[in-house]
């Protein structure tokens, strides 16, 4: 059953309970209030009927010294009379034997026994579907006692209350009915924000982690929607990760074994041909420099990856070096090139680090950017002090790397030239290898980089108190 369905029904019985019990307690009160004021008015009659008995019996001639049975019903007569049709009495004798009674007056019950002087009694009866307030007096008539009874109609009071158990049945029946086509909109519009988040988590489950629900309420249900929302929001984030993970795994694997298999091939071809056939020196020399030659590119890339994956694990021996060290290091591996021009500026400095692992990234860098320069270019080296850390960063005006591949150049194996990278012994793991090494120094590369002018390569050391603080 739908949760709108429930609160249907469930206010539909709450509400018809309510009605009718006030409906059966409203007209049961008026019931009995009516009746009260019937006895009530049926005794005060009764009173004045016996008073007037016992009037009329001191009016009697003196010649009867008792009351004689032919004069009560005489004066019950006139008693029955003075009711202008509609009252109905009974007199009857000390022995309880009937000396008066008025047409349709009701069967002699046990009804009397239960009089005596003080009390007058009444009794609620139904004769023929008619129902009567039956009274019962003592009268003190000159030398007798006799018994009187009175009956009243009081069938409108009974036929009210049937009316109105009628009417509010009606009333309930209608007001249920409205009442439950209001209660089916408010049901509807209330349990929306539900069937909102219901439909996005249905959507999350098929896949489709973008969908959102609607905020549409600011009460609980908004605040639940909100945090779905929140929560659908880093659902989606950890999925788009993972993603990106198990892409980085398949296209490192994919990469990984293309590296291998061209260089393998080679290797297989040539010592091939060498075992197969005799060759002339020339090319016996020339096979065996391509195989001497993709060996040693092989045991590079295993080297790098070897580094790599040793890099992930280890943690750092840092400690503060001249920032002048790192730069005499570099003038010292490319001081002879006569290929490019180095221009190294740089402000002296200390920085917080494992050295020569910062040695290899400057290295790398400056490795790329000539890779990737003509002859003759200029490349910017340059070193400052700045707040929190040493600077660094390699300018080159070569070829210049797209955005999209500006995010993607720090994957291992990944080249944006390959055929230009293998033939500079490349394999797309310098970068990587950086990356991972500015990361145990809680720092990471900077590029920026425009298609044919050239890259500028960057990073920040962190001093060692405020990485501490981290
Ligand atoms: P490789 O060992 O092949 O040089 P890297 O990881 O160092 O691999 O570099 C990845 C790729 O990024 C290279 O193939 C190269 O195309 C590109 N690249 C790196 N540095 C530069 C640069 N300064 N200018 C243009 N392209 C660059």
């Amino acid at each position: 059953m739908k949760f709108s369905d429930k609160i249907l029904f469930s206010t539909i019985i709450i509400m018809a309970i309510a009605l009718g019990a006030s409906g059966y307690f409203f007209v049961n009160y008026v019931f009995d209030a009516s009746l009260e004021r019937e006895v009530g008015q049926a005794l005060d009659e009764s009173s004045i009927l016996q008073f007037a008995f016992e009037t009329a019996a001191l009016n009697v001639p003196s010649k009867y010294d008792v009351l004689q049975d032919a004069v009560v019903e005489e004066i019950g007569a006139k008693l029955e009379a003075g009711g202008q049709g509609g009252r109905l009495l009974r007199i009857s004798g000390e022995d309880m034997e009937t000396l008066y009674i008025s047409d349709g007056f009701a069967e002699a019950t046990d009804f009397l026994s239960q009089i005596d002087r003080q009390t007058r009694i009444y009794q609620i009866i139904r004769e023929n579907d008619r129902y009567y307030v039956q009274t019962g007096s003592m009268i003190d008539a000159l030398d007798r006692v006799l018994y009187l009874e009175t009956l009243s109609d009081v069938t409108g009071v009974f036929e009210e209350r049937t009316q109105g158990f009628h009417i509010y049945r009606r009333m309930t029946v209608l007001v249920l009915l409205c009442g439950s086509v209001l209660m089916w909109g408010i049901a509807v519009w209330l349990t929306k924000p539900v069937r909102l988040l219901k439909k996005a988590t249905q959507k999350m489950a098929e896949g489709d982690y973008g969908y959102r629900a609607e905020c549409i309420s600011h009460d609980e249900m908004g605040q639940l929607t909100e945090d779905f929302n929140r929560m659908a929001g880093a659902l989606e984030e950890n999925v788009a990760q993972l993603e990106d993970a198990v892409r980085a795994r398949e296209d490192f694997i994919g990469a990984f074994s293309h590296e291998l298999k061209t260089p393998l091939t080679s290797i297989i071809g040539y010592a091939d041909l060498l075992r197969s056939r005799k060759l002339d020196d020339e090319t016996h020399f020339l096979s065996a420099n391509y195989i001497y030659t993709e060996g040693k590119r092989l045991e590079a890339m295993s080297f790098r990856l070897l580094d790599i994956v040793v890099m992930k694990r280890s943690s750092l021996e840092r400690t503060w070096t001249k920032a002048g060290e790192f730069f005499d290091y570099l003038r010292q591996m490319y001081g002879t090139a006569e290929e490019y021009r180095l221009d190294i500026q740089y402000e002296p400095g200390q920085v917080y680090g494992e050295a020569n692992l910062l040695k290899s990234v400057l290295l790398n860098l400056v490795d790329n950017a000539c890779k990737a320069s003509e002859p003759g270019s200029l490349i910017e080296i340059r070193g400052k002090k700045k707040t929190g850390g040493y600077w660094f960063a390699v300018k080159d005006y070569g070829v210049g790397i797209c955005e999209e591949e500006c995010k993607r150049i720090t994957e291992a194996f990944y080249m944006v030239d390959k055929s230009r990278s293998r033939s500079r012994n490349g394999a797309g793991l310098g970068l990587a290898l950086c990356a991972q090494v500015l990361s145990l120094h809680h720092s990471g590369l900077e590029i920026e980089s425009v298609p044919g002018e050239g890259s500028c390569f960057s990073f920040l050391i962190p001093d060692g108190e405020e990485e501490e603080d981290a």
